[in-house]
C-alpha cells in the first residue's frame, strides 16, 4: 500500500473543509464523501463535528446509514470528532428519539454534556499515543463518554470525563483538533489507516 492513504471526510453536514485540510497536512489524500460509491473508494473515514441529529437524518436520506455501518463493521478505520464521536457510539444519552448511530465503539456517549455548563471552551488535553505534550482541545457543545466496554481504550480525560477513546480501528474525540493548527491527532489517524491497509 502506498504511504499516502486516501481518507474520506463524511460530507453530509459539519466542518468538512477543516478536516480535509488537516488530513492533507498530515500526509493523506483527503476528499469529501457523500455517496456509497465514494465511501467504497477510501481507506479510512473522518466523521466531522457538526450536529449529530442532522447528520443522522441526512445519512438516512442519502442512503449512507447502512454503507457506513458496514464500513465500520468491516474494521475500516474511522475517526469521529464531536458529533462524529456521537455517530460512532453504541448508545447515546440525551439523544433525539429517532437518532441513529453507526456503532463501532462500545461506549455510551452523552450529547451536549459539557455544553450545559459551558457552551464552548478550550483546554490543554494530554492524549495517550500523541507525543510532544498536550493538544489544544476545542470543545463546542461537546459530548463526553459516560461509560465504556472492556475492549475500549481511554486515550484522554478532561475534568474527570473521558474525551478520547479508541476501540480497534475506531478513534473518537469530544473535541475538534481540525480547528487548531496542530495536526498530531490527524497524523495519528493517518498512521492507523496505513497500518490497517
Ligand atoms: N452537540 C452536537 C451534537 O449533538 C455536537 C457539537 C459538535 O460537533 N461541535 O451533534
Amino acid at each position: 500500500m502506498s504511504t499516502t492513504p486516501t481518507i474520506g471526510v463524511l460530507a453530509l453536514q459539519g466542518d468538512v473543509r477543516e478536516h480535509v485540510k488537516a488530513l492533507a497536512d498530515a500526509g493523506a489524500q483527503a476528499r469529501p464523501v457523500r455517496r456509497p460509491e465514494e465511501l467504497a473508494e477510501v481507506d479510512g473515514l473522518v466523521i466531522p463535528g457538526g450536529e449529530s441529529t442532522t447528520m443522522s437524518k441526512l445519512a438516512v436520506v442519502f442512503g449512507m446509514l447502512e454503507p457506513l455501518r458496514a464500513f465500520v463493521k468491516a474494521g475500516r478505520p474511522v475517526y469521529g470528532t464531536c458529533a462524529g464521536m456521537i455517530m460512532v457510539a453504541g448508545k447515546l444519552l440525551d439523544a433525539r428519539e429517532d437518532q441513529e448511530t453507526l456503532g463501532g465503539v462500545d461506549m455510551i456517549v452523552r450529547r451536549n454534556a459539557f455544553g450545559r455548563q459551558n457552551e464552548s471552551f478550550e483546554a490543554a488535553v494530554e492524549v495517550a499515543g500523541i507525543p510532544g505534550g498536550p493538544v489544544e482541545g476545542v470543545f463546542i457543545r461537546a459530548p463526553w463518554v459516560e461509560s465504556i466496554g472492556a475492549s475500549v481504550d481511554v486515550l484522554a480525560t478532561y475534568g474527570g470525563h473521558t474525551v478520547a477513546v479508541r476501540q480497534g480501528n475506531v478513534l473518537a474525540t469530544s473535541f475538534h483538533p481540525e480547528l487548531t493548527g496542530d495536526h498530531r491527532i490527524h497524523a495519528f489517524f493517518v498512521d492507523m489507516v496505513r497500518a490497517a491497509a
